[in-house]
């Protein structure tokens, strides 16, 4: 498997200091699955070109630890996650952004070509368009007949990409490390939980904003939930505003949309209200942000035990540092406990408060991910009573600047009719052995009825006090 990087900028063999190998030699270096080799072909007056060649042991594939199971298989010949594993090694410098000898040129964009002789590419030149794109590259994906000799045959799934674009080096190596995993979809090695950390240090500066990120993020980890959810938590803290089509112009976000009805303080007043009117003494804050129904709860003394968990460890920071928390009296602050945990997994921390809430939070997770969700809370969580929160689809024809169509939020997975909720929050209730009343929040339109909408469930035998 072959990979080729050409400089045509001013200064064709500057590439070699970035890479950090001479192009006057040839350089070898030896992986658990073969051998990959740098060579140079001759510079040219007006570009310079390195060639990474992997050269698989198949056998060793196979009698390795590398889960291989058969013999005859494409590895050897397609750049995959092996070929991730072999830049991390030989270009292992310039991936992580160094240059001991021209530190200068770190930063410089060079005119760059990258020839991927061999890709498999799930999911087609479409894919490889939408992946490398908004990078910035021009993409062209050659499909590979499956034999030349015999034309009528017709394509074969492999693809000979040629990308072209005026980067670093470093962004360059980045991109490929992460992609051409995510192109190959079928990463060799056990996904361990540091390969968060990789993908978010290779990722840095451009992952959390792209298109595909979803894709990306779940592919290159494998699919493995929990992985995936905190690289996404992760990723969302630095760019809160995923990039979608759908996504609502800067100004129509939905704090600014809602502001003039301060529809969040009906809504956390509307919660607080009803906990106090069911006697609930503990509360547990599922998906508490930025602690702004903690910080209600805490205000009435009626509530002597008060949980906030949220799967953002950057949401938590901000409660903590809004609710003063290191400045709080010690009575006060023995009431409240924070700590980071996922809705989707079932987890004991969660087990003991009377009521739990999840103010405006179903809506940000994918409908899959809804049903574990309500498994962790009414099954087993369990607690005597769930405040739910979500905001009514119908009403946002009367936001003037959100276009039609559009959600509130450009995290938000789902917005519900009233109909809607009304029907998940009946089946839910059935489902778990709760009844349920469902009520509008905020100001009524005879049509369209409130911006928000709230459901009390109720273990079968509580009775409300
Ligand atoms: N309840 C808060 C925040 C609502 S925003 C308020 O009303 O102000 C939604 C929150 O849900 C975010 O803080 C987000 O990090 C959190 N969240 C999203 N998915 C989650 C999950 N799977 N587990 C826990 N929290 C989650």
């Amino acid at each position: 498997m072959l990979l080729s990087i050409t400089n045509a900028g001013p200064n064709p063999t500057d590439i070699g200091f970035l890479l950090h190998k001479n192009p006057a030699n040839l350089h070898s270096a030896e992986l658990a699955f073969g051998h990959a080799h740098v060579f140079y072909s001759t510079p040219h007056e007006n570009s310079c070109t390195a060639h990474l060649l992997l050269d698989i042991n198949s056998v060793e594939l196979v009698r390795g630890a590398q889960q291989l199971d058969d013999y005859v298989n494409d590895r050897p010949y397609v750049a995959s996650s092996y070929f991730a594993v072999a830049i991390g090694r030989v270009f292992g410098t310039a991936l992580a952004g160094n240059c001991q000898r021209r530190p200068d040129l770190i930063a410089a964009p060079l005119k760059l070509t990258i020839v991927i002789e061999v890709i498999r590419a799930r999911g087609g030149a479409d894919l490889l368009q939408r992946l490398f794109a908004p990078l910035g590259y021009t993409v062209d994906a050659a499909p590979i007949p499956l034999d030349p000799v015999f034309p009528e045959w017709g394509d074969s799934r492999y693809f000979r990409v040629t990308l072209a674009a005026t980067a670093t080096v470093h962004d360059a190596l980045s991109h490929l490390y992460v992609l051409l995993p995510v192109l190959d979809d079928e990463k060799h090695y056990y996904i361990a939980d540091d390969e968060v950390e990789k993908l978010l240090r290779h990722g840095e500066g451009w992952l959390a904003s792209h298109p595909e990120r979803q894709l990306i993020v779940k592919r290159y980890l494998k699919r493995r939930p929990s992985l995936v959810e905190i690289a996404t938590a992760r990723l969302l803290e630095e760019c809160p505003q995923p990039l979608d089509a759908e996504e609502p112009p800067a100004a129509a976000t939905e704090k600014e949309l809602e502001r003039p009805l301060t529809l969040h303080t009906q809504r956390l007043s509307m919660v607080a209200t009803r906990m106090r009117e069911l006697n609930v003494k503990s509360v547990i804050d599922l998906g508490c942000g930025e602690g702004r129904l903690l910080r209600r709860l805490l205000a009435d003394r009626s509530f002597d035990r008060i949980l906030g968990m949220d799967v953002s460890h950057r949401a938590l920071e901000i409660a903590a540092r809004k609710l003063k928390l290191d400045r709080m009296p010690q009575r006060q602050r023995a009431r409240l406990e924070l700590f980071q945990g996922s809705l989707l997994y079932r987890d004991t921390r969660l087990n003991g408060a009377d009521a739990a809430a999840l103010v405006e939070v179903i809506e940000h997770l994918d409908p899959p991910r809804l049903s574990a969700a309500e498994r962790v809370v009414f099954k087993f969580a369990r607690p005597r009573y769930v405040l739910v929160t979500t905001p009514n689809r119908e009403y946002n024809v009367l936001f003037p600047t959100l276009p039609p169509g559009n959600m509130r939020h450009g995290d938000h997975r789902f917005e519900w009719t009233r109909a809607e909720f009304q029907s998940w929050a009946q089946a839910t209730a059935q489902r778990y052995g709760y009844t349920v009343t469902t009520e509008p929040v905020g100001p009524l339109d005879e049509t369209h009825g409130a911006p928000s909408q709230l459901a009390v469930f109720a273990l079968d035998n509580q009775v409300a006090a």
